[in-house]
Formats: structure tokens, C-alpha cells, sequence
């Protein structure tokens, strides 16, 4: 029987349609003008609900509003450290592979305790007259990924401008990767950079170092931005589970910080302040200006990390209203910085996302006032004991070079010449370490070389733990326990409050909605990759996470 015309006619126009729909999505996605990517050190994510009742409509809950959520964002590795944790957002993946495995570790090669950061083959640039030293001798040679930061560039011929900036050297370096035109950070109350960028600061930040706006922010001092009644996501002022400033008693406020300053840190007690915070948005907003940021050809990034959360979370702790008052006023700069993007690139031409290098643990001595579980750890006796049992099973030798980051480094050359195999060396040591109550687990280099596990501890701690520069035995505590002082808190475990974080995204392209997708920090790069059509960094072993890209085709 003949095909009617007409049907023959649906059919071919099925076909164009279909075929224009392919088409349509080999079309490269809609690129933004400019990337912000903000990381927001020690940020928990239970800081989005638990100081919700302060935020304003421009910043956190504008993200949650107008973009996406990801709910159940978690780091899948240990140590959550700082570099590590800007490491593993700029490369989309772990330790294991990118090769930050704390913020220091101990090096077997030279036998010394190095920084993630740090590179003697470069020069600190800062302002005439000041010598930053060592503190400017930083590039991102160790990290061994390329970023995606850095492949967005090469995608675009070089044309993306990549700017990095924040209080820590590490949160600036990392994020902004190896291909970076600059990356700043704060030395002595100034912004700085090193020789791995150029040989001389550009006329901008000179003029910003020399618009002495740190000391303007430590004049102003620091009181609560609103009336104590309305900190509802925390304790009193004054609780036992604070620390105070150096030569200060008790930890309230107003804290007068010309006064204080000579103690901490001169003009760099800013960053232990949510001034810091606001200084590093003034800075941003001089250098979209002056740098042109979202104004060439190709999209630009400016990677911004917020560190003075980190300071105050260790100083005063995961409930102080010092902390909530800290994210209230972040919460207002986020905006700021937001509203200028609006106004200068125009809304829904620029992408942000938000997330955090580490979350942190509730003070174990709040915790134990409330009679929940957790407490403190000193290392020290654990690796005395170590010492004894080898040399008296071994004979009187350094057996243990270092231990480092919860990590024994044995002597492996002294080792051989003795024979003696590292793996029954690292049995005795398992055994010593799980003697004692505040220790949840030991693993050894083999069970992390060659083991499955399926789940935390286990699997977090193998995905942080590099097979040349990590160490022989790797030693957990149980979950709420930390190695720092009964006041404030600190960051580094496997558990939950150190891995879970927020993680939100708005602007070009993005969605809105909220999603408990389990999500991993190591997805963030190759989600950016998947929403711009750029390739993913050299070492990336994560995935784009579907509902934030779905919509692309
Ligand atoms: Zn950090
Ligand atoms: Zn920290």
C-alpha cells in the first residue's frame, strides 16, 4: 500500500526537527562573562540554616533563591585541611592524586617538614620597602593536576583572565592553579604576590596597599553589626568553650582592635576579624575595575577564598556568637560583591559558586558540658610508646622519622639494612595505636596501597593518602575528637562536621532547585567543565553532577 503524502511529510518533518534538535545541541553552552568562585574556609553547612534568621536576601539565601543547592555536599577524603581542600575544588580530585596532603607534611627526600605552598625559586612582589620573606615565596608547584581554571584557559587560546585572591596564601594559589595571571594574598596588612605571576605589583593593588584600608578596618574595631538578642544561632557571649585574643582574658565583645593588635599580629590581626572579609570584597570590587574582569573575549575567573572564617571558627569555636556575627557580616559582603556584578556585567551573565575547603568540629568541651560524646588527643604519648616498644623489640634506633598529620613515617632505608619489612613494622605500630580509647582505627601504607574499603573512615583516608608522600600508618581518632586546646575549635578528621559543607551555584545556565544528591567536592570541577564545554583537569576523578547540568541538552 502507498504512503500517503502526508505522512511522508510528518516523517521528513519529524526528521528536520530532530535533526535540528542534534544540532542545536552540538551548539557550545552559553558561556558567562566571568566565574566567581568562592570558597569559604571552615564553613560548615549547617551555617546556611543554623544563622539563616540573619542572612539578607543579596547573598546566601539569593544563591539558594535564584540557583542550585546541593544538600548533602561532602569531602570524600582525610585530611580536611585548608590546602588540600582549595586543592581538591580547583583540580576535581583527591589527595591520592593531587598530591596536597595537608597544609605542612613531612618530606622523606629532604627529611623536613614542608608547606603545601611554598617554592624557593620564586620571590615574594610587594610594595616597595616591605620584605615579606618567605611569606612571599609561594606558587602552586606541588599541587600535581591541572585546574579547571587552567583548562578553561587553554580551552580559550589564553584568553580567560585568571585572578585568585584571599587572606591565605594557599586559598589563593590553589584555586587560581598554574596557568594564573595573579594571585594575592594578605602579608603585614598589604596584598602581595610572588614571581611564579610577575615581577611587580600592577598600579591597582599598589594603590589599594597604599589606600591603608587594613588599618582604616582595625581603627572601626569590632562589635556585633546588630543587637545581641538576634544571635540566635548561638551561646552567650562569654562561655568557657571560647578563646580570647593574646592579652586579652575575657573573649566579648567590643573588641578593640588597635589595642589587641600589637599582640596579634600587628595590621594581620584583620584576618582573625570579619574586617578581613570585607577588605578582600573591596579588593575584588577594585580589581573587576581595573582588571576588566568579564570584559574580554573569553570568560574570565576570579577566585575568591573568605579565610577570616577560618580564624574565628578556631579561635572561638563552631557556636560563639563571635562566629555567627562573622557570617552575618560575610553574608552582606557576598552580596555587595553580587550586586556589583548585576550592575556591571549584568544579571545572568556572570556564574558563582559557593562552597568550603573543610567544614569543623563542635568544641569537644561544649560537647562533653552537654553530655555528648567527643574530647582531646595528645599524640605525644602514643608516639613515645611507639618509640620504646621498637627499640626494645628492634634495638635503640630512630626507627620513626616522623609523625606528621596523624601519620608514623618510619625510616624505611634503615629499614632494609636491618631486614626488616615495613609492613610488620607497621603491624606492631597498628597495634600500639589501637590501644588507646580516643583512637578509632590504624591503617597501614599496604591496606591503603592495595585495600577496598567501602566506606568512612577507610575510604576517606586511603583517597587522602598519596603513595610517595604519605606516611606508613595512618591513625583515626573517633569522631569528635581533636588534637588542639579546650577552647575553639579545629578541622582534619573524616567524620561528617569535617566533610559536610555547602555547596550552591547561580548564574548562567544554572538551574534552580535543591537537590539531596549525594555530591562530592571533587564534582565541582568537572561540573564547571560540563556547563562551559571545556575539558576537565589532568587528574579528575569526579563526575559533573547531573542536576546542575541536565538542562545543558
Ligand atoms: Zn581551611
Ligand atoms: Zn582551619
Amino acid at each position: 500500500m502507498p504512503i500517503p503524502n502526508t505522512i511522508k511529510l510528518l516523517f521528513s518533518l519529524t526528521l528536520l526537527l530532530a535533526i535540528g534538535a542534534k544540532m542545536a545541541a552540538q551548539q557550545p553552552p552559553s558561556q558567562p562573562r566571568l566565574i566567581v568562585a568562592i570558597t569559604v574556609d571552615q564553613m560548615r553547612a549547617d551555617y546556611l540554616t543554623r544563622y539563616a534568621h540573619g542572612y539578607g536576601t543579596g547573598g546566601f539565601v539569593r544563591m539558594q533563591a535564584e540557583g542550585f543547592t546541593l544538600l548533602d555536599h561532602h569531602f570524600s577524603y582525610a585530611p580536611t585541611y585548608t590546602g588540600p581542600g582549595h586543592a581538591g575544588i580547583a583540580t576535581g580530585t583527591t589527595p591520592a592524586v593531587h598530591g596536597i596532603i595537608g597544609n605542612n607534611w613531612f618530606e622523606r627526600e629532604s627529611g623536613q617538614r614542608i608547606y603545601c605552598a611554598s617554592d624557593t625559586t620564586v620571590q615574594a612582589v610587594a610594595m616597595e620597602g616591605s620584605a615579606p620573606g618567605s611569606a612571599g615565596q609561594m606558587s602552586p608547584h606541588r599541587m600535581q593536576s591541572t585546574t579547571w581554571a587552567d583548562e578553561l584557559k587553554l580551552h580559550n587560546g589564553g584568553r580567560s583572565k585568571v585572578i585568585g585572591m584571599s587572606m591565605k596564601d594557599r586559598g589563593a594559589i590553589m584555586p587560581a592553579g598554574h596557568y594564573a595571571d595573579a594571585a594575592y594574598w594578605l602579608s603585614g596588612g598589604d596584598f602581595i604576590s610572588s614571581t611564579h605571576y610577575f615581577d611587580e605589583l600592577p598600579k591597582w593593588v599598589r594603590k589599594f596597599n597604599n589606600s591603608k584600608a587594613t588599618e582604616k578596618y582595625v581603627r572601626d574595631g569590632w562589635d556585633l553589626l546588630v543587637d545581641k538578642d538576634l544571635y540566635q544561632g548561638s551561646t552567650e557571649d562569654l562561655t568557657p568553650y571560647e578563646g580570647a585574643f593574646k592579652g586579652r582574658i575575657r573573649p566579648t565583645f567590643p573588641y578593640d582592635l588597635e589595642e589587641l593588635a600589637e599582640n596579634n599580629g600587628g595590621l594581620d590581626i584583620i584576618k582573625a576579624t570579619p574586617h578581613g572579609n570585607a577588605l578582600l570584597v573591596d579588593f575584588a570590587l577594585l580589581a573587576l575595575d581595573a582588571e576588566e574582569l568579564g570584559r574580554g573575549e573569553a570568560t574570565d575567573v576570579l577566585a575568591i577564598s573568605f579565610s577570616s572564617t577560618d580564624y574565628v571558627g578556631h579561635r572561638f569555636g563552631s557556636h560563639a556568637m563571635e562566629t555567627e556575627d562573622t557570617y552575618r557580616r560575610l553574608d552582606h559582603d557576598i552580596a555587595r560583591l553580587f550586586d556589583a556584578l548585576d550592575a556591571q556585567l549584568g544579571t545572568g551573565q556572570w556564574l558563582a559558586f559557593l562552597t568550603a575547603d573543610h567544614g569543623g568540629a563542635t568544641v569537644p568541651s561544649m560537647a562533653n558540658a552537654l553530655g555528648m560524646p567527643g574530647g582531646y588527643w595528645n599524640s605525644a604519648p602514643m608516639a613515645a610508646h611507639v618509640d620504646s616498644v621498637l627499640n626494645a623489640r628492634l634495638g635503640e634506633k630512630k626507627w620513626v622519622r616522623s609523625y606528621d598529620n596523624g601519620q608514623f613515617f618510619l625510616d624505611r632505608k634503615l629499614l632494609r639494612s636491618a631486614d626488616l619489612e615495613v609492613d610488620e613494622v607497621c603491624d606492631i605500630i597498628v597495634d600500639i595505636a589501637r590501644q588507646y580509647p580516643e583512637v578509632h582505627t590504624a591503617l597501614t601504607a599496604r591496606q591503603l596501597a592495595s585495600g577496598h574499603f567501602e566506606d568512612a573512615p577507610g575510604a576517606h583516608v586511603q583517597r587522602g593518602w598519596h603513595p610517595e608522600a604519605s606516611g606508613d600508618v595512618a591513625v583515626v581518632l573517633r569522631p569528635g575528637y581533636i588534637q588542639y586546646g579546650r577552647t575553639g575549635t579545629t578541622h582534619g578528621s573524616p567524620w561528617a562536621y569535617d566533610t559536610h559543607v555547602p555547596l550552591l551555584f547561580l548564574g548562567t545556565g544554572v538551574p534552580q532547585g535543591r537537590s539531596y544528591e549525594p555530591t562530592l567536592i571533587r564534582d565541582i570541577a568537572p561540573t564547571l567543565s560540563a556547563l562551559l564545554g571545556f575539558p576537565r583537569p589532568s587528574g579528575c576523578t569526579g563526575s559533573p553532577i547531573e542536576a546542575v547540568v541536565e538542562t545543558r541538552d
